[in-house]
């Protein structure tokens, strides 16, 4: 197996231990993974009854839900409350939430777009995906930042990733292309299914399950109904361009451990040109990353593309710094961007990103994430 010593020394560094206590305590299998707890909390009304109630019926129980899931969970990592200590709810947090994704299928708002497709009577939307989640290959993946691969007590087992297809941002220079812009590249997975992919990584060493793709937010209804039927105790990973739309992103938000999200651009017309555009891309991926970052441990990276460090890679880590805090995230501070897709085909298009960063171009980041005191080196 080929070693990352990486995973191991990663966990000597104080503020990756601090920045992502809750992430390795799950990992270690020393806390239980949030949607455990989701599974514990809930109502004492039956399956059947809480199916009857109207859609702002179900948001309001879910409300009422997650202020005694963010209870319980607070007593749980204070170590004040165990998992055995709850009881069998008739119908759980974590069954509410799938129900509500089941329903927003009829009118997709899955992501910003808010494209409306009704996925359940055979409409795709944008992201070209019908009602089923369809993955293209998911393994132990060795290329992914230290500490999702294992280490401090845990094998080196590494992250244990599920590739869904299809993407709603769509980069021009995207390296994933094959999946992202081929929504039906893949084999179709239902809840049962992708819970028994999920056990079975975790079963043979993976850190975590880490959803990726393309993106995971249109696989959201599929994805919260596996953690139904999984039966391990393993971190989950939310690898994702953070298009969530608000209704997403409070389904999420109880049940994700660790979040990977990307934050590319600095401002919006780098966004309209560089990918299928019409969205409000600064404010939407800030507003998820504060949100996100309330209810979890977190690792941002961003990719360095060339001749865009001043208008993007700046205003990026200038965000993340005042806006989220430096002492409060961890960043990886990407090189490996190279032109790919559409600018490879057509460089003549996009001439500004039609090569690799130089070596300048990375330190010049480097230097501006010391200038803001971001964490980033032990992770880059
Ligand atoms: S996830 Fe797909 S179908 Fe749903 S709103 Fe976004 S683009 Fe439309």
């Amino acid at each position: 197996m080929w070693l990352r010593p990486d995973a191991i020394t990663v966990w000597r560094h104080p503020e990756v231990r601090e920045r992502l206590a809750w992430y390795r305590a799950v990992m270690l299998n020393q806390k239980p993974a949030k949607f455990r707890i989701c599974k514990r909390v809930g109502t004492d009304e039956r399956p059947n009854d809480v199916a009857q109630l109207s859609d702002e019926e179900l948001w309001h129980l879910h409300g009422r839900l997650a202020g005694e899931f963010r209870r319980v969970w607070k007593e749980i990592r204070e170590g004040t409350l165990s998992l055995e200590e709850l009881g069998q709810p008739s119908t759980s947090f974590l069954h509410v939430k799938a129900l509500l994704a089941e329903r927003m299928l009829r009118a997709c708002r899955f992501c910003v777009r808010r494209c409306g497709a009704n996925r359940t009577a055979g409409e795709v939307g944008f992201c070209g995906l019908g009602c089923e989640a369809r993955v293209s290959s998911w393994f132990h993946h060795f290329g992914e930042e230290g500490p999702l691969l294992g280490g401090s007590g845990h094998p080196v087992g590494g992250s244990g990733t599920i590739f869904f297809t299809s993407c709603n941002l769509r980069c021009v220079f995207c390296q994933n292309y094959d999946i992202s812009f081929r929504p039906k590249n893949g084999v179709v997975v239902d809840a049962r299914k992708l819970a028994a992919i999920e056990a079975e990584l975790r079963r043979t060493g993976a850190a975590n399950i880490n959803f990726v793709g393309g993106e995971p937010t249109p696989n959201l209804h599929v994805i919260l109904a596996s953690m139904e039927h999984l039966d391990v105790n393993v971190p989950m990973l939310w690898n994702s361009n953070m298009l969530c739309s608000e209704e997403a992103m409070e389904l999420l938000v109880d049940v994700i451990d660790i979040w990977l999200p990307d934050f590319k651009f600095g401002n919006n017309d780098c966004a309209e040109r560089l990918t299928a555009g019409g969205i409000d891309y600064v404010s939407t991926v800030l507003a998820n990353h504060k949100l996100a970052l309330e209810h979890g441990d977190m690792i941002i990276r961003h990719l360095v593309m060339p001749n865009h460090v001043d208008c993007c890679t700046k205003p990026v880590l200038d965000m993340i710094a005042r806006e989220l805090g430096a002492g409060r995230v961890l960043v990886n501070i990407m090189g490996q961007y190279r032109p790919e897709h559409f600018v490879a085909r057509w460089p003549e298009k996009w001439p500004d990103i039609a090569r690799r960063p130089t070596a300048r171009e990375m330190r010049e980041a480097f230097e501006h994430a010391r200038q803001l005191g971001l964490v980033f080196e032990p992770i880059s």
